[in-house]
């Protein structure tokens, strides 16, 4: 069960998170918790200003963060506990006292500082969580995600090494679990194999540790419970008229998280595949809401479309070269050095003379084109999003692209990608542009009288 930040907000958030893991035991939980609501942007925050030289005033901008553990603490543990989480407190303030002091002076490597600082939020959270859960009666025990998680040393996005991963996980917790006890790890965190430093698995990273933990365990089933009723037919945030969508293939749920449905971490899915356990994600201020399980299952619906996916803040490059006619070898040049700079490519498309790639992340950006200008002409548009529709039997099913370029015919379509996976449309539109087209889409598709009778006639 892994609840994520906005589980776990306040004090009432806490005792709901309680209430659930307590419904669970007959189950055998093992509980994976974000830091609390905003405490990692909080952190990164501090650490940008103590990289500045401001680590004290870095420190003190952390102290609200510090209180709202406290005052959870003191409204749902018994005193003694409550203090015992008191001196918990005060040796994180300790400790990212000295890692930002060090970041100010930059006396080790800032990344590896970083992760750090940055996984203070889920220790604290999921020491508390064991806490409350031990308050309520339960048999928690806080486990070490650290110990559990075990990573290369590409800190700020470590990758899991899977067998480390399996052995160190199943060596502490099943223990604990055969001793009916409940373990409360910090999703996020890890820490590399080679030097044994704490690293973190990227923003959003906790639904990934759920994933890895849940596959580890052979799991019955890996559960995220988030703020809202499962895996929405669009962003709610960008589109009123959501619905939950029931069931969700692993390629379908891997495609949505990848493409911009923040509700998932992309790298989620991937351990569960492999040890096939279900995927079920669920609301935790309203448990008794709908929610969506992802399995194998690759069931098409009568509307095919099951969800529209975006991600702003997207760019593309652009890459010719009168060389690429008849040439071979010039893609891999192109993609050595996306490469090089350990830089992820979205969408790629290609004409006789050309390549377009997009990428969301531009850290690395400057050095790219540096080296693509040595092999070809490059030109760079930024402020774009992807618009990702996913369903399965979407590639073989006629109609779908001219209904979807019909509907926003008035918006300019700069890329367009289809094939390469069975179940995705995507294709990249201003940014300025995204959220219209997303909503216009979304009406053609689920809230039109068309898609309705489709809908009915299905069953769905
Ligand atoms: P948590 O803190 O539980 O990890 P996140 O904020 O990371 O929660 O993810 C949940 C949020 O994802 C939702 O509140 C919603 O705004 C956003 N979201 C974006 N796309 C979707 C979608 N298709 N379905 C559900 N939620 C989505
Ligand atoms: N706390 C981390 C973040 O905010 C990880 C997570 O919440 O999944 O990115
Ligand atoms: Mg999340």
């Amino acid at each position: 069960m892994k609840f994520g930040g906005t589980s776990v907000e306040d004090a009432r958030a806490f005792g709901r998170v309680a209430e659930l893991v307590s419904r669970h035991t007959a189950s055998r939980p093992v509980v994976v918790v974000s830091a609390m609501s905003r405490v990692t942007d909080a952190l990164l925050e501090a650490f940008e200003a103590a990289t500045r030289g401001e680590h004290e005033a870095a420190l003190r901008s952390l102290e609200v963060h510090f209180e709202r553990h406290v005052a959870i603490a003191r409204e749902l543990l018994t005193a003694e506990a409550a203090a015992e989480f008191g001196a918990t407190v005060e040796a994180a303030r300790r400790e990212l006292e000295g890692a930002l002091r060090e970041a100010s002076g930059q006396t080790r490597p800032l990344p590896l500082l970083q992760d750090s600082v940055v996984s203070c939020g889920e220790q604290l959270s999921s020491q508390l969580l064991a806490a409350v859960l031990r308050a309520r009666g339960l048999k928690a025990s806080h486990a070490d995600a650290r110990r559990c998680v075990i990573t290369d040393d590409e800190h700020g996005r470590a990758t899991p090494l899977r067998e480390e991963t399996e052995r160190h996980t199943r060596e502490l917790l099943e223990p604990l679990i055969d001793e009916g006890g409940i373990p409360v790890l910090g999703g996020f965190i890890a820490s590399s194999a080679a030097t044994g430093e704490t690293t973190t698995l990227g923003r959003g990273g906790s639904d990934f540790t759920a994933g890895l933990v849940g596959a580890a365990l052979r799991a019955r089933e890996i559960q995220i419970w988030t703020d809202v009723p499962g895996v929405l037919t669009a962003d709610p945030r960008v589109v009123k008229d959501v619905r939950t969508i029931p069931r969700l293939s692993y390629a379908e749920a891997a495609e949505l998280a990848y493409f911009g449905a923040k509700v998932l971490h992309p790298k989620t899915i991937l351990p569960a595949v492999v040890r096939n356990v279900p995927v079920r994600i669920c609301n935790s201020r309203a448990p008794a809401s709908p929610d969506t399980v992802v399995y194998f299952d690759a069931e098409m619906t009568p509307r095919t479309v099951k969800a529209i996916a975006h991600k702003t803040g997207v760019s593309i490059v652009h890459v010719t070269s009168a060389r690429m006619l008849g040439e071979y070898g010039f893609l891999r040049a192109i993609f050595e050095v996306f490469e090089r700079h350990r830089t992820a490519v979205d969408i790629v498309t290609t004409s006789e003379v050309s390549v377009s790639l997009s990428l969301e992340d531009t850290s690395a950006l400057g050095p790219i084109i540096e080296d693509l200008s040595r092999i070809a002409a490059v030109k760079v548009e930024s402020e774009r999003a992807i618009v990702c529709i996913v369903g399965e039997g979407l590639r073989s099913t006629p109609g779908i692209a001219g209904r979807v370029f019909s509907t926003i015919k008035d918006i300019n379509v700069l890329l367009i990608s289809q094939g390469a996976s069975t179940v995705n449309l995507t294709f990249v539109v201003e940014e300025r542009h995204a959220a219209e087209a997303v909503r216009r889409l979304h009406e053609a598709f689920f809230e039109c009288a068309t898609a309705e009778l489709l809908a009915q006639i299905g069953g769905h």
